[in-house]
């Protein structure tokens, strides 16, 4: 396929030292201690699977697809072997040996369609109480379904999306024009994320662009291996954002993992086709995470610092997406520490165990192993709040805290920021 990365497999895999340094912050190895779900045993089977002595099978499907994706090995890699991207290719190939699941297909079927989306969002939250127990954080199924089990906590739909909610331009004085890149998450589900920025915009006198025809970044599709559903919404998304950007200062993305996935993965995807490549890595020189750019273009820490401090105590999660991917963990926490009590945990930069589609749905054992160790990080630090700039964390990490029992909430940085400024 000429949009999917050409690894060699064999020299890659030969690369390894067996060094082992990858092994202990490898997030699946922490849950299954096994040398084959570990990095250097990922690039075992990928030489063997090069050479021919390995078939894809079913087994191999499974550890192939127990990955979190999650960089740490990439991160600690003497040789610095990119693991997570060869186990994205082999996924795509295990999609085009056995096809996709069926609720993968309707899934990304709608992140292609946002008007079929909206409208399922919208009968979501119309009977979500008949199958769901409604709490703050979440809902609950009363009862399990066939995928997803009884008592794990799953983000609630709203009654309308964001994008939905508002017009296309909300203008503010005009200092400076924005576009807003909602991501799928905080578009339907945690939508005061959205209305957040809309506040802290307001306060800035900062025009708001909400680019109302924005697809999935399509992280979703790209992690499960659907190269297709991947290059149709990153082709989609490339032309819209040339348009967009034309007239913006910025696009600004409250969330990591679909900031990663266009700003790295984006030009990393295209790396064959030199068209869309250079077409991604330009659009990437006006888009920036929300933290990012509100810390480095405006004047919002000298305002938030003539505002009140709050007595909570805020612990900061470092999405991987964010610190490992993009290099972004200090702007969050300066912008936090001015109005709130910081404190860290144990390990931030530790996976908090969402891992994707596959293990929300079928390993989702092995993410509440990782949950659990993030969990317990959480209580240590008796925060109030735990904070992180991505929903997926934020789904993963509600459902760890419900399951340990802890009152601690989870809120965006945005949401932090915005709260305080109103003080
Ligand atoms: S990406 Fe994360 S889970 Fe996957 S092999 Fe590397 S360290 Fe392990
Ligand atoms: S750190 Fe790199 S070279 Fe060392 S065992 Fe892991 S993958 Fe192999």
């Amino acid at each position: 396929m000429e949009y999917s990365v050409k690894f060699d497999y064999q020299d890659i895999s030969q690369a390894c030292v067996k060094c082992a340094k990858c092994i202990p912050t490898c997030t699946i190895h922490i849950a299954n201690g096994d040398e084959a779900t570990s990095p250097r045993g990922f690039l075992d089977l990928i030489g063997a699977y090069d050479r021919g002595e390995l078939e894809l099978d079913k087994n191999t499907k499974k550890i192939f697809e127990s990955c979190f994706l999650c960089t740490n090995c990439v991160e600690v890699c003497p040789n610095d072997l990119p693991v997570d991207r060869m186990i994205e290719n082999v996924r795509n190939d295990l999609r085009e040996k056995f096809g996709l699941a069926w609720y993968k297909k309707l899934f990304f079927f709608l992140l292609r369609h946002r008007k079929i989306m909206d409208f399922m969002s919208k009968l979501g939250y119309v009977f979500q109480t008949c199958g769901f127990k409604i709490k703050e954080a979440g809902m609950k199924p009363r009862f399990s379904f066939p995928l997803i089990k009884k008592n794990r906590l799953l983000p609630s739909a709203m009654k309308k999306s964001f994008l939905n909610s508002h017009p296309e331009i909300i203008e503010n004085g005009g200092k400076q024009k924005v576009g807003i890149f909602i991501g799928c998450m905080a578009n339907y589900s945690y939508t005061s994320i959205g209305e957040s920025l809309l506040d802290i915009f307001k306060e800035l006198q900062i025009d708001a662009h909400l680019m109302k025809a924005q697809l999935c970044c399509s992280a979703p599709a790209y992690f499960t291996g659907d190269f297709k559903t991947t290059e149709y919404l990153a082709k989609y998304n490339i032309e819209y954002l040339e348009k967009q950007t034309k007239d913006l200062d910025a696009v600004i993305i409250p969330e990591a993992t679909c900031s990663a996935m266009i700003k790295v993965d984006y030009p990393h995807f295209f790396e064959q086709n030199p068209e869309w490549k250079a077409r991604a890595e330009n659009i990437n020189k006006k888009i920036f995470m929300a933290t990012e750019w509100l810390h480095a273009n405006t004047e919002i820490k000298s305002i938030l610092e003539q505002k009140g401090k709050s007595s909570d105590i805020v612990t900061y999660h470092d999405p991987c997406h964010a610190r490992k991917m993009q290099g972004i963990y200090q702007e969050p926490r300066d912008l936090i520490s001015q109005n709130y009590v910081m404190k860290n945990m144990s390990n931030s930069n530790a996976c908090c165990g969402f891992g994707g589609v596959t293990t929300q749905v079928e390993n989702h054992e092995y993410a509440k192993v990782v949950g659990k160790i993030k969990a317990d990080m959480i209580e240590e630090t008796n925060a109030d709040v735990v904070s992180a700039e991505c929903s997926a964390c934020r789904m993963q990490i509600n459902d760890s805290m419900d399951r340990a029992e802890l009152k601690t909430k989870f809120r965006n940085p945005i949401e932090l920021i915005a709260k305080a400024l109103k003080s």
